[in-house]
């Protein structure tokens, strides 16, 4: 490549190829692609960045490197001159940057209050009990709420379903919040980011997504993160969200239940990132925890409950604090109505009944109500032929649930499906069950279900 040929950005292309394996990925992707050539001399190349701060940073940090690089692309000793466009990020161009000073400056963008910002206002640390089995995930995030970005960054929140992931995840947005209410907080789940990324794509609106995520957030937390295994758009984007804000020293703080190196189909870029600060794992909680738990969600609901039957509650549900609440939930719920206070053996008795109706087969009927409900259509559309997009997958769904939990055969179902052949019946399990790997939204719509009809612990 040479001067002669007069291609400005071909010529900051050519230094862009010889220069990949020269820097830090990250660097090149956040730095040097977004920069356009808008012109070229023998003796200078004019590059055109978004605004001073790039500018700045560039001739800082990377001004030798980059006219090395030049050198060795044209054979001639270019002067730099910088233009500065404040709409030169193009759409796929990576991350810009901004520092502290210069993100408080961006146009005021309202800052959400917590219940705008989704967050649980149940989930506070008040009402976490430590234990030991996640008080190193509970100083973390303690930590991190004191002294964002300073302390852990990012923080990755480890463990298995139900002990607390989501709760300290809220409980560090709204400590932020309470000691600094100008903090713009992002709180997101996985779910909603991977649509918001879709939408942004379909609808052209990957300025206000960057802006969002990018400009607009001092802190952000993203809850389930393992779930954009496989979603390289949505890893593209959440990496170099990523970037920006680790660079701006932004907090992030991420749950998964399982490790970076578990999580199936992720970019190994973002691996390696979220190794980079703190991982902070949360273990099933042991006995005394658990009846601590109970102690204060009994205080908190005014319910009545003894030591007894909060160690026998204790004691038979062992693994998942979700389940453990469910049980007292159901338990005050049971007293309330049958007018009865929750003795010992009212728990074993209504404890058995609960742990009993797991054992349960549920019946296609209820089923197919649930499902109905859920995805608000009839029952008779269930059962119908018709083929429009809104029913397809309740009825699909309908099908795979029952042949599941019901453990009725495929040509019974067919006739209880309004006389379909057993072989719709077939297929419809084989392609929810294809589904099932590939879209967290279905899998959350079925695992809404299961929860519902209580059969979560069936062949899961
Ligand atoms: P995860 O996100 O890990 O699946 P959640 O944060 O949703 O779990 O927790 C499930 C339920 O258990 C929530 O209602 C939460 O408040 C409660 N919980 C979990 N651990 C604790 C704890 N140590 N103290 C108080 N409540 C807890
Ligand atoms: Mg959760």
């Amino acid at each position: 490549m040479t001067v002669a040929g007069n291609d400005p950005q071909g010529t900051w292309n050519a230094f862009l190829d010889a220069s990949k394996d020269k820097i830090s990925k990250h660097v090149f992707d956040t730095w040097l692609l977004p920069v356009r050539a808008k012109a070229l001399s023998e003796t200078a190349i004019t590059l055109e960045v978004r605004d001073q701060f790039f500018r700045d940073w560039l001739n800082d940090h990377y001004l030798d490197f980059i006219r090395d690089g030049l050198k060795q692309a044209t054979t001639h000793d270019l002067a730099i001159e910088w233009l500065m466009n404040p709409t030169a990020v193009s759409h796929d161009a990576p991350g810009v940057e901004f520092s502290e000073q210069e993100a408080e400056q961006a146009p005021a963008v309202p800052v959400p209050s917590a219940s705008q910002l989704q967050l649980n206002p149940r989930y506070e640390f008040d009402a976490f009990v430590p234990g030991r089995s996640n008080e190193f995930a509970f100083a973390a995030c303690k930590a991190v709420a004191d002294k964002p970005a300073l302390a852990y960054n990012p923080l990755f929140l480890f463990g298995g379903t139900g002990l607390g992931k989501t709760h300290l995840l809220n409980a560090v947005g709204h400590e932020i919040l309470k000691k600094k209410p100008s903090v713009r907080i992002l709180y997101t789940t996985s779910e909603q980011f991977v649509n918001e990324v879709i939408n942004s794509v379909r609808f052209n609106k990957l300025d206000e997504f960057h802006n969002k995520y990018r400009r607009s957030c001092d802190v952000l937390l993203m809850d389930d993160i393992q779930l954009i295994a496989g979603k390289e758009r949505t890893q593209y984007e959440f990496f170099h969200i990523f970037n920006t804000l680790y660079d701006s020293q932004r907090q992030i703080v991420v749950t998964s239940d399982k490790l970076p190196h578990e999580i199936p189909e992720i970019e190994e870029r973002l691996r390696s990132r979220f190794q980079w600060g703190l991982i902070a794992d949360i273990q099933p909680p042991e006995i005394e925890t658990r009846v601590a738990i109970l102690r204060k969600k009994a205080e908190n609901d005014r319910i009545d409950l003894s030591d007894e039957v909060a160690f026998f509650l204790a004691k038979s549900i062992p693994s998942n604090v979700r389940e453990l609440e469910g049980a007292l939930i159901r338990l005050a719920a049971h007293a309330l109505l049958t007018r009865t206070s929750i003795t010992l053996d009212y728990a074993k008795a209504v404890l058995n009944d609960i742990l009993d109706a797991r054992g349960q087969l549920v019946s296609v009927e209820s089923i197919q109500k649930a499902v109905a409900t859920y995805f608000n259509v009839r029952v008779a559309d269930l059962k119908s032929a018709r083929r429009q997009k809104v029913l397809v997958r309740p009825r699909q769904v309908a099908m795979y649930l029952c042949r599941k939990h019901a453990q009725a055969s495929f040509p019974e179902l067919g006739s209880r499906f309004g006389d379909k052949d057993h072989t719709t019946i077939m297929s419809a399990c084989r392609k929810i069950e294809g589904q099932l790997k590939e879209d967290p939204s279905l899998r959350k719509q079925v695992l809404d279900l299961e929860r519902q009809l209580d059969v979560t612990h069936t062949n899961n």
